[in-house]
C-alpha cells in the first residue's frame, strides 16, 4: 500500500466523521516519524474508537486493501506464526515483503506484543488494522489449531470451558497440585472447581504487587481467601479474555462479556467483568444459572407480532420444513420443543415430524422428502438463519427449496436482559453514530453493571430475540452465486427480513436488552447487516 493509498484511508475517516481533522493531521506526523500504516497509528494514538472503525473496514477492507483482502479470504501465511499464537492474539500473517511482514491485527493496544513477534519471526511487523469478524474467519479456516483439552471455542455463539466430564475424563485439579507452567484455562478451572467447593458464585481474582489475591464471595456477603502465584496473571486473563470475548465497549461501563461451564452435563453461565487496577485488571467472576422467564413460544413471540404471523402464514398448509437455527449455548433444544408445542396448538399441526438436530446434506434432503405431505421441524446449530440458508445452498438444496419444501428458517438467540436496577446508559449514538438511527428509543440504550437483583440471585435472565426467513423469499433467490454470505444477508435485509441484529437493537431500544449483547454479535460476529 503506497503513500497515496494512506492518506486515501486517512481522508475517508475524516470524511465519514469517524476522525478529526487536526488528529488525522498528527497521526500523520506520527506515521512520517515512526512509519506504519495510517489506520494503527490512529488506533495507536486513540484518535478513533475501535468499534466504529471496525464497521468502516468491515465495509471498506477489500475496496481499500483488495490484495490483501484477498490474502486474507484465500490463504495467509500459515507457516509464520504458530496456530495457536494467531489464536490467542488474534491475528493473522499475511504476506511477506522481503524482511517485512504485513500482520492482520484488531488492536494496537500492546505495542511489546510487536516487538515480541519481531524476534520470533527475525521479521520487521508492520500491523494492519483489521476487523475482528474478518480475521475469525481467517483463523478458523487457514489456522487449524489442536484445542486444549476440554476447552470448547466456538466460532459462533458461547465458547465452553469443561469443568468435568466423566465420559472424557476431565476432573479439575487441586489448586495445589498445579504448576505454574500449566495453562491459564487448567487453572481457571481449578479456580472455579474451588469457588463451586465453597459454596461460592462470585469469585475475584485481584492481582497484586506480588501475588494474585483470589476472594471467594458468598451470597450472605462473607467472602475466603488464597494467593496464587503472580506470574498467572497474564496466562489466566488471556484465558477469561478468549473464553467470554471481552471486547472495548466504551467508556462508560466496564469490559464485560461470558463464557459457558459444563459440569458433568449441567450448563452453568460464567459472566466475566474486567475491573482496571494499579496492578492490571482485576476480574470478576459470576457463575449464573440462565433462565428464560417466557414459558412457551407463544409468550416468546408476543414482541415479535410479525414474526408470529408470517411463521404461521408459512406453516398454513401443514407441510414442508421448518428448520428453528441457533447456535451453541443458546437453548436450542428448549426453544424446539416450544415450537412443536406451539405447531400444535396455534397450527393445528397433530403429528409433525421432529428432528432435534439435521448435521449432514443428507438428512437435511431426507427430511425435505418426508416434508413433501406433511410438516418437519429440524434444530441446525448455525449462527442465524440466513447462516442456514447459505448452507442449504451449498449443500445443493436450492431445488427442494424451489419446489416450494421450505416453510423457512427461524432464527433465535439469547440475550441478557435490561436490569431495571443498576443499567446505566450508554450513550451509543455518540460512540458509534452509525447505528444511531437504530437507537431511537425512548430512553436510549442501557447496559447492565451487574447488582444484587441482576446476579445476586444466582440467576442470569435471558431474553430471547428472533428473526425469521420465510421459504418464499428463499425460493426467490437468484441461482446462488459465490457471492459471500454477508452480502445475501444485506441483499435480504434489503428486501425487508429484519435481522436478529437490527431486532435486537430494536430491544435494546426499547429498554430490553442490555445493548452490550447485539454489539458482540456485530464485532464478533460481522453480523450487523444494515
Ligand atoms: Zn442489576
Amino acid at each position: 500500500m503506497g503513500v497515496r493509498d494512506r492518506r486515501l484511508l486517512g481522508e475517508m475517516l475524516v470524511e465519514s466523521g469517524l476522525v478529526g481533522r487536526s488528529d488525522l493531521e498528527t497521526a500523520l506526523a506520527e506515521q512520517r516519524r515512526r512509519g506504519g500504516r495510517i489506520g494503527f497509528q490512529l488506533m495507536r494514538l486513540g484518535k478513533v474508537a475501535p468499534g466504529p472503525l471496525y464497521l468502516f473496514l468491515e465495509e471498506h477492507f477489500a475496496t481499500l486493501t483488495p490484495d490483501l483482502a484477498e490474502i486474507l479470504r484465500t490463504g495467509p501465511r500459515v507457516d509464520l506464526l504458530p496456530a495457536r499464537m494467531a489464536h490467542y492474539y488474534r491475528m493473522v500473517p499475511l504476506r511477506q515483503d522481503g524482511r517485512k511482514l504485513v500482520l492482520a491485527v484488531t488492536t494496537a493496544d500492546d505495542p511489546s506484543l510487536i516487538s515480541a513477534l519481531e524476534e520470533l519471526t527475525d521479521l520487521t511487523v508492520d500491523p494492519l488494522i483489521c476487523p475482528p469478524c474478518l480475521i475469525r474467519e481467517a483463523l478458523e479456516r487457514f489456522f487449524e489449531w489442536e484445542e486444549e483439552r476440554g476447552v470448547c471455542r466456538n466460532a459462533v455463539g458461547e465458547n465452553v470451558l469443561i469443568l468435568s466430564d466423566q465420559a472424557q475424563g476431565i476432573t479439575p485439579r487441586a489448586l495445589d497440585s498445579l504448576e505454574e507452567t500449566d495453562t491459564g484455562s487448567e487453572w481457571l478451572r481449578s479456580v472455579v472447581a474451588e469457588a463451586i467447593l465453597r459454596r461460592s458464585r462470585e469469585i475475584l481474582l485481584e492481582p497484586l504487587e506480588e501475588e494474585i489475591r483470589v476472594a471467594f464471595r458468598r451470597s450472605e456477603g462473607e467472602e475466603s481467601l488464597r494467593t496464587l502465584p503472580r506470574s498467572l496473571q497474564g496466562g489466566i486473563a488471556l484465558a477469561l479474555g478468549q473464553l467470554s470475548r471481552m471486547e472495548p465497549r466504551g467508556r462508560t461501563v466496564p469490559r464485560e462479556g461470558r463464557f459457558h461451564l459444563r459440569h458433568d452435563g449441567r450448563t452453568l453461565a460464567a459472566v466475566v467483568t474486567a475491573l482496571p487496577g494499579l496492578q492490571g485488571d482485576a476480574h470478576r467472576l459470576s457463575l449464573l444459572e440462565e433462565r428464560i422467564q417466557q414459558k412457551n413460544l407463544s409468550e416468546m413471540l408476543e414482541g415479535y407480532p410479525g414474526i408470529r404471523e408470517a411463521l404461521q402464514r408459512a406453516l398454513c398448509e401443514k407441510k414442508g420444513l421448518l428448520l428453528l437455527a441457533a447456535p451453541e449455548g443458546h437453548h436450542r433444544k428448549r426453544i424446539l420443543a416450544d415450537l412443536v408445542g406451539f405447531l400444535r396448538e396455534r397450527c393445528g399441526a397433530e403429528d409433525p415430524i421432529v428432528a432435534p438436530e439435521v448435521r449432514t446434506a443428507m438428512e437435511a434432503s431426507d427430511l425435505f422428502q418426508a416434508a413433501g405431505d406433511r410438516l418437519a421441524v429440524a434444530g441446525i446449530q448455525k449462527a442465524d438463519a440466513f447462516d442456514s440458508l447459505d448452507w442449504l445452498l451449498q449443500s445443493d438444496l436450492l431445488p427442494p427449496i424451489r419446489a416450494g419444501r421450505l416453510c423457512g428458517i427461524l432464527g433465535a438467540r439469547l440475550f441478557e436482559r435490561s436490569c431495571e436496577h443498576c443499567r446505566r446508559r450508554l450513550d451509543l449514538a455518540a460512540e458509534i453514530p452509525s447505528l444511531a438511527r437504530m437507537l431511537e428509543g425512548p430512553d436510549g440504550c442501557h447496559a447492565n453493571v451487574g447488582c444484587r437483583v441482576c446476579r445476586g440471585a444466582g440467576a442470569l435472565e435471558l431474553e430471547p430475540v428472533f428473526e425469521f426467513l420465510p421459504g418464499t423469499v428463499a425460493r426467490a433467490l437468484e441461482p446462488p452465486s459465490p457471492k459471500a454470505s454477508r452480502e445475501r444477508r444485506r441483499e435480504l435485509a434489503r428486501a425487508g427480513v429484519k435481522t436478529l441484529f437490527s431486532t435486537a437493537m430494536a430491544r435494546a431500544a426499547a429498554g430490553e436488552v442490555d445493548v452490550r449483547e447485539p454489539l458482540r454479535l456485530l464485532f464478533h460476529e460481522g453480523r450487523g447487516a444494515a
